[in-house]
């Protein structure tokens, strides 16, 4: 009883000595959408107009390469340089040496037919805007590389394929299906170790304050020090980027040196903590499954499709059906627009995952104005202010507009927290 008494005098000295609550600090008034104005309009009339010429362009560079893609379908089919190189291919003496010479002459005629596309659109257009860094003697270099690359594994790749289409018959597209996600996740394992080191140098992040911002965040988020990269994109641009690559053990997170070099640390911090948000979230895993659903439907599409035009046409372009390897002209043609109408669905999957790494990234490095500032520098190569149905479309990210918005909403929920 004694001791109950004590206890209960305890208590309430607790309760009397223990410190006033201090009083809610007042918040002062703050408007998401005023705030998000305030820095969409730091973009000067100006850069707004360039920025948006840049990314519209790119909505008629994507039809253009369709339609570009079509064009030389007709040079291969129609006017029979597909047949051309079967004949060149024809001497060969084994059939899978044939449907190999093949496939890397089909491969090389492209590359060269679509090369006046490819200077525009990856030198030209970038050095008008001011985006790339490289002489026309590097950026050649770097195709060439990139050229070697896509006849040499390919090649290889469509041998596979076409040995794989002989032998199981109106099913060969699940096969195809099951092949090229297969070499899709190869290439995923493996190209953050042996293809990205052809283009780039990777090192460890260089010391300083920065590092161990960006480290310490990724180890509370149970992301490996060890696997944060550091590369020199400035070799090739001025973009300021950051990514998530790789699978299982080689998984990592990469970001480039224009970031580190043009941006704050709160600017850091926020587009690393985007980064760690694809990496927790295991975005590359899902994203895979996703394009290789999408790649089964395209395959069966394709396949319908080419299968009544080589009804058809089949005779004049030389095409006996889906196993013989002179169709490949022809499935590249209907994948180019497959590619094209599928646009909306692919990019509004990579961009629900960019909104989540964006709502992770918030959380993660708690720093709304950094991200803003981030989402703002951006514009030079992303239209800021889209209308909705243009971001639905063409957006593979989320707009200026919306990161911004997402940003200071983030913030305006967290004023009472300092
Ligand atoms: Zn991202």
């Amino acid at each position: 009883m004694r001791n109950k008494l004590l206890v209960l005098l305890a208590l309430l000295f607790s309760v009397l000595a223990a410190p006033a609550q201090p009083a809610p600090t007042p918040v002062a008034p703050f408007n998401v959408e005023v705030a998000t104005r305030h820095y969409l309009d730091t973009l000067t009339p100006a850069q707004k107009a360039k920025s948006d010429a840049y990314f519209e362009g790119g909505y008629w560079l994507q039809l253009g390469a369709v339609v570009y893609a079509l064009a030389v379908a007709g040079v291969m089919l129609g006017l029979g340089l597909s047949r051309l190189l079967q004949a060149l291919a024809g001497h060969l003496p084994r059939r899978w040496l044939r449907t190999w010479a093949y496939a890397a002459l089909y491969l090389l005629a492209t590359f060269i037919l679509t090369l006046p596309f490819t200077i525009y659109e990856d030198y030209v257009r970038e050095h008008q805007y001011g985006l790339s860094n490289l002489t026309f003697g590097a950026w050649a270099g770097e195709t060439l590389t990139s050229l070697v690359l896509s006849v040499g594994l390919g090649s290889l790749g469509i041998l596979v394929l076409y040995a794989a289409i002989r032998r199981t018959g109106a099913s060969w597209w699940a096969w195809a299906t099951a092949l090229v996600g297969l070499f899709l996740i190869i290439g995923v394992a493996l190209g953050p170790v042996f293809i990205s080191p052809l283009f780039n140098k990777y090192t460890a992040l260089p010391p300083g304050a920065v590092r161990e911002n960006i480290l310490r965040m990724a180890r509370a988020n149970g992301v490996p020090a060890d696997n944060v990269y550091y590369f020199d994109a400035s070799r090739q641009s001025k973009r300021i980027s950051a990514n998530v690559s790789g699978l299982g053990s080689t998984i990592r997170v990469s970001l480039n040196d224009n970031l580190l070099r043009r941006c704050s640390p709160a600017e850091i911090q926020a587009v690393m903590g985007h980064e760690l948000g694809h990496y927790v979230l295991n975005h590359i895993v899902k994203m895979l499954v996703f394009f290789v659903v999408l790649l089964g439907v395209g395959f069966k599409l394709v396949d319908w499709t080419f299968r009544r035009l080589v009804a058809c046409y089949g005779r004049g372009w030389g095409i006996a059906g889906p196993a013989d390897v002179g169709g490949l002209p022809l499935f590249m043609a209907l994948f180019a627009v497959a590619g094209l109408l599928a646009t909306p669905i692919t990019n509004t999957i990579i961009r629900t995952n960019e909104q989540e790494a964006d709502m992770f990234g918030l959380n993660a490095a708690r720093q709304p104005d950094g991200f803003a500032a981030i989402a703002m520098k951006l514009s030079e190569y992303r239209k800021i202010e889209p209308t909705p149905l243009e971001e639905f479309i063409f957006f593979d990210h989320p707009s200026g507009r919306t990161r911004v918005r997402s940003a200071m909403r983030w913030k305006a929920e967290h004023l009472a927290d300092r």
